[in-house]
């Protein structure tokens, strides 16, 4: 995570800018900024930021800046929150002008929400699959719809589960993430049985686990300050873990837990890893490895 802004010469980033942490040697291209949904509870990344889309001539300068300065780097990485969102002639255009200016990037890549993706056919992806853009980062966050509701996440599971099948569907890779204590310490193994079932009908390529963490000035930190939310301790994080790997049945992916939000690094290759996977965890409910300190937890 950075945050600045590069006057005249350079690449015109505004704000704070995130990126996946698998994205950390990318040129980061910032197409947008903002989230247009910009409404989940416990999400305070770009409340500081009205969103728009870039204009060409921005971001036709950094493309430019990029083809001067960073041709070390092979990959793209479109922020900010959903860049997916953008009308499907501008991305197209966008992604032309890397395909000219930057012949010698091998990935392009997005964060991307249900909404932007329902806004895009099955043909209009597989275009901006052809034209370079080989990833898509969803915030699948949990497979409860009643959670999904709480969270104002802002569409269903079912819906979710259908985008991210139409993203995969047009050949391009899918990573999702979802969070763990999101539901609340009473609803955590239902959240965990829901997102693992949710997670095994969309079949993703990647699985992040993530942990809440509480962004002050967010309604989820209001709720938990209020006493109204409760966070399921350590150990139940743990026990929610285990219960969505034990729930999710993919083809082939890889799952992890190794984002500093969290207690455990997991790392499994599914199927073949969840076993694996499991004992580890339940090594862990018994004390037999060391979880992460609260004060090395981060997002
Ligand atoms: S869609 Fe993503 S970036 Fe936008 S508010 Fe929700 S979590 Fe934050």
């Amino acid at each position: 995570m950075f945050d600045y802004a590069d006057e005249g010469e350079g690449m015109h980033y505004e704000g704070y800018c995130i990126r996946p942490p698998s994205e950390a040697h990318s040129i980061l291209l910032q197409v947008t900024l903002g989230c247009s949904h910009n409404k989940c509870t416990f999400c305070g990344t770009f409340t500081d930021k009205r969103f728009r889309i870039k204009d060409e001539e921005t971001i036709l300068s950094d493309i430019k800046y990029a083809s001067r300065y960073m041709q070390h780097q092979d990959r793209v990485f479109l922020m900010d929150g959903d860049a997916l969102i953008i009308p499907q002639k501008r991305l197209m255009w966008i992604l032309d002008q890397i395909k000219a200016h930057l012949p010698w990037v091998k990935r392009v890549g997005a964060y991307a929400n249900t909404k932007g993706i329902k806004l895009k056919t099955l043909e209009e992806l597989i275009a901006l699959r052809e034209n370079g853009l080989s990833i898509l980062y969803l915030g699948v966050e949990t497979g409860d719809d009643e959670v999904r509701k709480k969270i104002i996440k802002g569409s269903t599971a079912k819906e979710c589960i259908e985008m991210g099948r139409r993203v995969k569907e047009a050949g391009i890779k899918l990573s999702v993430t979802v969070l763990l204590g999101i539901a609340g310490k009473d609803k955590s193994l239902e959240h965990a049985r829901l997102t693992g079932e949710l997670l095994t009908a969309m079949d993703p390529d990647y699985i992040g686990a993530l942990t809440v963490m509480f962004v002050p000035g967010t309604p989820l930190n209001d709720d938990h300050e209020k006493g109204e939310f409760v966070l399921p301790d350590e150990l139940g994080l743990l026990r929610e873990l285990r219960e969505m790997i034990l729930h999710t049945n993919i083809t082939r992916g890889l799952f992890f837990s190794n984002h500093a939000s969290n207690y455990l690094p997991v790392r499994a290759r599914l199927p073949r890893g969840k076993q694996e996977a499991i004992e580890q965890i339940d090594t862990a409910l018994k004390g037999g490895v060391r979880l992460k300190p609260e004060w090395m937890r981060g997002l």
